[in-house]
């Protein structure tokens, strides 16, 4: 594993910048306290045993907490005028390790700027501190719903914007880079402190590289009519039974908004429900209530159970904070220090599970659907990085797609960002080490 490669910016005006901040954010707004300064260099990169190992990769000199789109912008100003690198950060629960500062400097938490600005017809426009849940609740009450949150649905908007992919609706919309965002708001680091709008296919430019090309400050992303949802729990005696069924879900019309899978294991790690009885597979979908019925023929066709049917948007939170990389987290803490996992896709993961379980000892796949295509966390019991990466060549050879989350480069559209950075960070100030050469990214491949 290539460590930080990033070179300390040292020496800059450290104290100029901290007085610069106290007099524009006032002293509440800005921490040089250690422990504060910790809080600020971690993110879920834990979920990684390969970046664990490494922690702590990074720390920040001072952190900085506007409560605006503008403070934002007026602190990125002068932070980028003295030459100090930013790490822009959200919740920090971002998994590989993008929100570290590795070049030490200023982290700014954005978590204070999370104005809901406007809620249009289609559109909503926030801060990039909003949460997604608080976008979801604002949407709701204009009878409309967000495209996407990730399982993480208290993260904010400008962290999955730049550090997410997707998540509850991707069934239906895909990632975050696929007509997700409708425009941004964004500060660069040319020292001038201005917020630039870009819309469509521009703003496509600043998703998913971890804010590597400009700090989004305030985004408008696409809403859609709200449905009436409806919080399904099926079991099986086994996982065999339950796969076919996500591609049969993937059919019901309307889409439902999540379908996530999970064998007995997995299933036994999450969080005490009557409707996910222990040593059964469990099936849990977000539903179009005009779609129950058929989904319970589904179930019982399949020879398993509908064990529970809910209303009301807490259901469907709960069933979205057990998606994506959520039971691997149960599981990591039913099991410490025993399992990773890898990010996998394709068709091999429904009609060659077998195989696929069989690349890493003790593999447990958690299924679900993405834009049509059945997706998932693999986990298996951790040995090595190397092991890790041995795996990838298997997966490869049964034609599973995998993207690798023990390492923290930008590996989606790198080339691009790094064009773009050429003029809106000259100076290589924004998130220092995160966006370098593809070829030290090793074993990195979006799938
Ligand atoms: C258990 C678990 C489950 C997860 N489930 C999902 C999931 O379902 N889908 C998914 O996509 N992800 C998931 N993630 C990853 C992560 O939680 C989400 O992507 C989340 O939305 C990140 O938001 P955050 O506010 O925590 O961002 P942070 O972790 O604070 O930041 C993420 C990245 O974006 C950068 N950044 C933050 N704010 C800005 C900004 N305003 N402008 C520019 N750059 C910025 C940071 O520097 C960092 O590189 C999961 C992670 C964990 C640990």
């Amino acid at each position: 594993m290539t460590t930080p490669d990033a070179k300390r910016h040292m020496p800059y005006p450290l104290e100029e910048l901290i007085a610069e901040l106290r007099e524009l954010l006032g002293e509440r707004g800005v921490s040089v306290e250690l422990a504060a300064r910790e809080r600020a260099s971690v993110d879920g990169s834990r979920l990684s045993p390969v970046i664990s190992a490494q922690l702590p990769l990074g720390l920040a000199d001072v952190v900085a907490y506007p409560t605006s789109a503008d403070e934002i912008a007026v602190v990125v100003g002068a932070a980028s005028r003295l030459g100090v690198p930013i790490t822009p950060r959200g919740k920090g629960t971002g998994n590989y390790g993008q929100a570290i500062p590795f070049t030490g400097g200023l982290v700014l938490d954005m978590t204070k700027a999370r104005a809901v600005v406007s809620v249009g017809d289609g559109e909503l426009t926030a801060e990039a501190g909003a949460t997604m849940v608080s976008l979801e609740q604002a949407a709701n009450k204009a009878d409309q719903q967000i495209l996407m949150y990730p399982s993480t649905a208290q993260s904010s908007l400008g962290g999955f914007l730049a550090g997410g992919s997707g998540g509850t609706g991707s069934i239906k919309h895909g990632s975050n880079h696929q007509g997700f965002v409708k425009a941004l708001d964004i500060v660069h680091a040319d020292g001038t402190g201005e917020i630039v709008h870009v819309e469509g296919d521009e703003a496509q430019k600043y998703v998913h590289n971890y804010g590597t090309a400009g700090i989004i400050v305030r985004a408008t992303i696409a809403l859609e009519q709200l449905q009436d949802w409806r919080g399904f729990f099926a079991s099986f005696d086994s996982f065999e039974q339950l796969l076919p069924l996500m591609r049969a879900f993937g059919e019901l019309d309307p889409l439902p908004r999540l379908t996530s899978g999970d064998l007995s294991t997995l299933a036994d790690a999450l969080p005490d429900d009557p409707a996910i009885p222990a040593g059964r597979a469990s099936l849990r979908a977000i539903l179009d209530v005009s779609t129950v019925d058929a989904a319970t023929a589904l179930v019982e066709a399949a020879g398993g159970r509908v064990e529970d049917v809910r209303e009301g948007p807490q259901t469907s939170m709960k069933i979205s904070m057990m998606s994506y990389n959520h039971p691997i987290e149960w599981l990591q803490k039913a099991y410490p220090d025993t399992y990773f996992h890898v990010e996998v896709s394709g068709d091999p993961l429904i009609d060659r599970i077998d195989e696929v379980h069989a690349v890493y000892p003790g593999g447990m796949l958690h299924i679900e659907t993405a834009h049509g295509r059945p997706i998932g966390m693999l986990a298996g019991r951790y040995s090595s990085p190397e092991e890790v990466f041995a795996g990838f060549d298997r997966l490869a050879e049964l034609g599973v797609g995998y993207h690798n989350p023990h390492q923290w480069f930008v590996d989606f559209e790198p080339a691009r960002t790094r064009e773009l950075a050429r003029t809106t960070d000259p100076n290589g100030l924004l998130n220092p080490g995160k966006l370098v050469d593809a070829t030290l990214a090793t074993g990195a491949k979006v799938s």
